[in-house]
């Protein structure tokens, strides 16, 4: 991660047919108990390799209800383990936290325009590509 859903998510289900890798799942599955979409940053990259700005900001018709996050690196570790907006999820009984992997994510967006409720600000005429 990545990107973060907020309050503000209406529930449409628009990101969530958009994103490449399945990193987003619905109001009832969203493992922190919220009543709100849910990205799970062990599964998001930020749309890097495939698009050219996040699929899932882009098409959110509720504007700046996706913001960033910190990237899912091992030196954000404690940011997504210890936060309790995130619950992160399991393999063979490891926890997935950037310690273990690391996400790919999107190096020309600075730490200075990251951490939850930063604005992932996308043009319209961005959406496509
Ligand atoms: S930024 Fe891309 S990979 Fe991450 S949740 Fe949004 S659509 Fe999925
Ligand atoms: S597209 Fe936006 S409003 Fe719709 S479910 Fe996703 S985050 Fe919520």
């Amino acid at each position: 991660m990545s990107v973060i859903i907020s309050e503000e998510c209406i529930n449409c289900d628009a990101c969530r047919t958009v994103c490449p890798v399945h990193a987003i799942v619905d109001d009832m599955e969203n493992p922190t108990g919220e009543s709100r979409y849910y990205v799970k940053p062990e599964k998001c990259v930020e749309c890097v390799d495939i698009f050219d700005v996040p699929q899932c900001a882009a098409i959110c018709p509720s504007i700046g209800t996706i913001t960033w996050d910190f990237a899912f690196t091992k030196e954000n570790n404690e940011h997504f383990t210890s936060n309790e907006v995130y619950k992160l999820g399991e393999r063979r009984g490891k926890l997935l936290t950037p310690a273990y992997r690391e996400k790919k994510y999107r190096a020309d967006i600075p730490a200075s325009m990251r951490g939850v409720g930063e604005l992932v600000e996308v043009a319209p005429e961005e959406a496509a590509s």
